[in-house]
């Protein structure tokens, strides 16, 4: 066994992660899982099910701790670590345990004349062992949530946390190894240079949430083993704002979405895009709703949270060096702090609109005409979420069905993230593959069709020779 020793500096705090896994150790732990997966342990629905309530059981034990580690690496407070976290997981496992018999089942489909007589059917099968990499911003629920789905579907996962959110991925060590037999599923935590060595090795799915740089990566490796890969990434956001929309209520609803997790949530509008009669008016408001929701001395509000490191701290201050900022703009390295910042820009070539902001900036651009607005989301092709606001209704369901993006809404941010029943993910740059609810399932599951042909009857119209058969079979072939 060989025993690397890492150092990550964060929250001021010297946390040292060993981390016992490299090299034959990782290749021991992936043996271990090929042999839990070919011994067919997770094919059993009951054992899954069993898996799935005694993780639900633990992670409720945990849910002081989970709270606790979200709290030390984003500064989350305890409601805001319920809704977007810990309520959210137990969401999704009760809606597994509640389908999951459902979801598992062998489904009989209708059969084709040509196959007449056939019974046809699709049964859903896990891949095998996958390997789930998953980022900082949300570290609790998107490293949980992949994993419920494919523990439902019966394959086993290794996940890799991220280095930077390093309490709550110490913690779901834990939780999970309390859960878990290391053959069905283990954490494996560490950085770069971990989740490059589990590249090397050869998965039967990969799940990877995090930047589309990392995701380029991710899907070069998978594509040497023909892998099939999820990837669900970020990119900039548009947020529209014509000159119908309901002020108040849209500035409440972007102020929520944008500053929540500070900014650190990968559908949080990245930019608002505003008709300039109304610019002014929906800036003042904005300005009053951060006020409302945050207070006027936000780095005390304690629902208010914090950047993720001192890295992510310095590309956001960089980002702001050229700008007009029009509300907030401090920031504070020892705890953090960065407040929630308006800019107005109408420079799409400045640093601010160059890459995903994914912290608590909020450029301000305004439109003349449509035509403008279509160009700028041109720009951003294939943004990971698009947002609308406007009291003309059928106006936004076109606007939204004309552009390719992950998810969206018109008249909200984020919140489409709130039902299970739609499938999350990306499109082009922002992704590729879906999840939640029974998506997740799917996604781990390869969808087995097959058939069953009686042997007493062995209709001769498939066999040479065709020439006095064809135009009976064109005739057959076109009645269904
Ligand atoms: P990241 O891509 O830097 O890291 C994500 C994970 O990949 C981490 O576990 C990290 O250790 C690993 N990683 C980093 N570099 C790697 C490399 N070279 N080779 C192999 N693995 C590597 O992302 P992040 O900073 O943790 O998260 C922020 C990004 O994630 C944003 O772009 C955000 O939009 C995106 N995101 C997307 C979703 C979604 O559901 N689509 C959700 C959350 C975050």
């Amino acid at each position: 066994m060989i025993y690397y020793s890492y150092f990550y500096q964060n929250h001021n705090f010297n946390i040292e992660l060993n981390i016992i896994f490299m090299d034959n150790s990782l290749k021991s732990i992936i043996d271990k899982q090929k042999n839990y997966f070919s011994s067919k342990k997770t094919i059993d629905v009951e054992s899954r099910i069993k898996s799935l309530k005694n993780l639900l059981k633990e992670i409720k034990l945990n849910e002081k701790e989970i709270e606790h580690a979200l709290y030390s690496d984003l500064g989350k407070s305890k409601g805001e670590s319920y809704l977007t976290e810990i309520n959210f997981v137990y969401t999704e496992i009760n809606i597994a345990l509640k389908n999951i018999k459902k979801w598992t089942k062998r489904k009989p489909i209708k059969s084709t004349l040509i196959n007449f007589p056939s019974s046809d059917y699709i049964i859903p099968e896990p891949y095998g062992i996958t390997l789930h990499i998953s980022p900082w911003n949300y570290p609790f629920q998107l490293s949980i949530a992949p994993l419920i789905g494919a523990i439902a579907a019966g394959n086993t996962v290794v996940l890799k946390p991220s280095e930077y959110s390093i309490h709550t991925s110490k913690l779901l060590e834990k939780i999970i190894s309390n859960v878990f037999d290391p053959g069905h599923v283990v954490v494996i935590n560490g950085g770069i240079d971990v989740s490059s060595k589990l590249l090397e090795f050869k998965w039967d799915y990969i799940f990877f949430t995090g930047s589309i740089g990392v995701g380029k990566i991710i899907a070069a490796a998978a594509a040497k083993n023909l892998t099939p890969t999820t990837l669900e990434l970020g990119g900039k956001n548009p947020c529209v704002v014509d000159e119908t929309a309901s002020i108040e209520v849209s500035a409440k609803r972007i102020v929520w979405g944008k500053f929540t997790n500070c900014g650190q949530t990968c559908i949080a509008p990245d930019f608002i895009l505003v008709n300039k009669k109304i610019k002014r008016r929906l800036i003042d408001e904005l300005k009053k709703q951060i006020v409302n929701i945050y207070g006027d001395n936000v780095v005390n509000n304690k629902e208010y949270g914090r950047i993720i490191s001192d890295k992510h701290m310095n590309y956001l201050v960089s980002l702001l060096e050229k700008e007009n900022i029009i509300h907030g703009g401090k920031f504070n390295f020892n705890d953090k702090f960065f407040e929630p910042t308006l800019v107005e820009t109408n420079d799409l070539d400045s640093k601010i609109m160059e890459n995903e902001i994914f912290g608590p900036l909020l450029p301000i651009i305004e439109y003349d005409n449509f035509e403008e607005v279509h160009n700028i989301i041109n720009k951003y092709s294939h943004p990971l979420a698009l947002y609308i606001f406007t009291k003309k209704t059928e106006f936004g369901r076109k606007f939204l069905e004309s552009y390719p993006f992950g998810g969206g809404a018109i008249n909200d941010t984020v919140m489409h993230i709130a039902n299970d029943r739609l499938p999350f993910g990306g499109v082009g740059q922002s992704g590729m593959g879906k999840y939640h609810g029974e998506s997740t399932f799917k996604t781990f599951s390869h969808f087995k069709p097959y058939i069953i042909k009686p042997l007493w009857i062995d209709p001769p119209l498939r066999y040479p020779p065709f020439e006095n058969k064809i135009n009976f079979l064109k005739k057959i072939l076109k009645l269904f």
